[in-house]
């Protein structure tokens, strides 16, 4: 049996061989693993293939229920997931993806994955993870401070404490949310008298014993719909999550905030917590945190901010201004694998207070026992692996005031874009960066000035016709293969706050060029113009 064709027999020794024997750098995997390992970028936009297969098909590739009886060769395997997988796989780390959150990763995570993958500790526990349970805390401690930047003695005291967390690591901005409105609902619901808590006793009795008849969440219509799965969960139900108005810059009408609170009061409801979105997924704007710091505190609730996207801002001295507020948070959600350009699986909260963790501990025998270190009797999750080592190893070696340039060059090549898109007169921008995230679409010149001057109904009819185009145009980039922007849908003043289709442009990637900025536009024009269906019913439109 040659080396690159190992374990086609399920026999006891080829098993062996697969626990034992790495892959000969002439074998398939091993020439990948070389490849990738020099120019992953190269090798991805090799394997790729640009050409859009309908989903339909590729579930076809996907339909075997039958787990194989045969095994198979690890190179013949290999070629399978070349053929069937990677070339239908998105190419999210190519300079003009710009449409998402998701976006390019520095080499040396992809050893440093390797590394970790073959380390298999588990974070859940001191026993199968000593060293990286201080390295996740250290990593959780150094967020803290760049949220909270609390002294030196604060972090002595806390970092390593066997009965507090700085906060929880987990695998993304949704189980951060989770973990922060767990907290502040244990918290709320605590025990008291002869009631032992709502995590002992649940949503029922604790509502009884502290009289109200209900509790809510307050967040801008901004917010993340993990938010919603969080109230589900915690059983207050989704319909318990109140969206609150926005401004025409995408932030919460602080006056509406505080009017809903009051009448909630005065309905008996509990605020259990207040969530400030710094960074909004679709547009990328900053809720005016102080406000809403102070209406919190009016109303006794907990302060969360969501800054899973936006927060890794915080890393530079120049833009960190624009969070302001986020320090009088209660709890606060960063992702990592997001701004902080380490691998998916890496998100956090930080707790202003490291003793409030308390209200979610739970213990068991053989592991987390009282006062023992194990990160497990704090996190929703169980076993976890060892992904604070991408940040802590990104932290190292890019360094703060590396962040710093790889944030202010994409808030400023988001600022680049939007000129870009206004001074061209076939581009609507639609909401402007506050960050690095901005919304757009096409509207032919001719066509945005009789919207300008167009009644409610011509306006209504221009705009529907409108959406169809955008999406046309959207889907066509996207098939062609070349570049990719997202579209979604937002309520826009101008248009009487009508729901409107929209591109939406995630800047994030360093070697995102402005060449490739005026290519996306100029391939948007192209793709417009060969949609002559949609442009002549604009146009007919128009001149009724
Ligand atoms: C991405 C995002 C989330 C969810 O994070 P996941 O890592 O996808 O679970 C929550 N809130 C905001 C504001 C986000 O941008």
């Amino acid at each position: 049996m040659t080396t690159n064709k190992r374990a086609a027999e399920a026999t006891l020794e080829t098993l062996h061989q697969i626990f034992t024997i790495p892959e000969a750098p002439d074998s398939t995997l091993g020439r990948i693993e070389a490849e990738i390992s020099q120019n992953l970028n190269g090798f991805l936009a090799k394997s790729i293939v640009a050409t859009e297969k309908p989903l339909s098909e590729i579930e076809k590739d996907f339909a075997q229920s039958h787990i194989p009886e045969q095994p198979q060769y690890v190179s013949d395997h290999t070629h399978h997931l070349l053929d069937k997988l990677i070339s239908q796989s998105v190419h999210t780390s190519a300079p003009s993806f710009i449409g998402h959150m998701t976006s390019a990763l520095p080499y040396f995570l992809l050893p440093l994955s390797k590394l970790m993958t073959g380390l298999n500790q588990n974070l859940v526990k001191i026993e199968t993870s000593k060293a990286f349970t201080p390295l996740e805390r250290q990593v959780l401690g150094m967020m803290h401070r760049l949220v909270y930047n609390q002294g030196d003695s604060f972090y002595h005291e806390f970092m390593h404490s066997a009965d507090h967390s700085l906060g929880a690591f987990c695998s993304g901005g949704t189980v951060a949310n989770i973990t922060a409105l767990w907290v502040a609902r244990n918290n709320l619901l605590k025990a008291d008298g002869d009631f032992k808590g709502v995590a002992q006793q649940g949503l029922h009795k604790a509502l009884q014993h502290y009289g109200y008849q209900g509790v809510a969440i307050l967040v801008s219509e901004r917010g993340h719909y993990s938010l919603k799965k969080a109230a589900d969960i915690l059983g207050i139900g989704r319909e318990s999550v109140i969206s609150i108005t926005t401004d025409s810059h995408n932030r919460i009408d602080i006056e509406a905030l505080e009017q809903t609170c009051q009448q909630l009061e005065k309905d008996n409801i509990k605020v259990m917590s207040i969530v400030g979105v710094a960074g909004t997924t679709e547009t990328g704007n900053v809720d005016p945190l102080v406000d809403m710091a102070a209406i919190a505190k009016r109303f006794g609730c907990h302060f969360h901010v969501d800054a899973a996207w936006g927060g890794a801002t915080l890393l530079s001295n120049k833009y960190r201004h624009l969070l302001s507020g986020i320090e009088l948070a209660d709890s606060v959600t960063i992702d990592a694998h997001k701004q902080m350009y380490v691998p998916m699986g890496a998100g956090l909260v930080v707790f202003k207070n490291p003793a409030s963790v308390a209200s979610i501990e739970h213990h068991a025998e053989y592991i987390l026992r009282r006062g023992s270190k194990d990160l497990g009797s704090h996190t929703l999750e169980g076993s976890r692996p060892g992904m604070a080592m991408m940040v802590y190893a990104s932290l190292h070696i890019i360094s703060r005031p590396g962040y710093e340039l790889l944030i202010n060059q994409s808030i400023e090549k988001a600022k680049y874009f939007a000129t870009l898109i206004e001074q061209d007169r076939d581009f609507e921008l639609i909401s402007e960066p506050e960050l690095c995230l901005l919304t757009y679409r096409y509207v032919p010149q001719a066509v945005q000035t009789f919207l300008a001057t167009a009644d409610q109904q011509q306006s209504l009819q221009i705009n529907k016709l409108l959406d169809k185009l955008t999406k046309f145009i959207q889907k066509s980039q996207r098939e062609n293969g070349k570049s990719f922007v997202s579209r979604t849908r937002i309520e826009v003043d101008k248009y009487n706050g009508r729901k409107t289709l929209v591109f939406r442009v995630v800047l994030a990637n360093p070697l995102t060029s402005k060449e490739i900025l005026q290519d996306i536009l100029d391939e948007q024009k192209q793709i417009a113009a060969t949609s002559l269906q949609h442009i002549q019913s604009l146009l007919q439109s128009i001149n009724a």
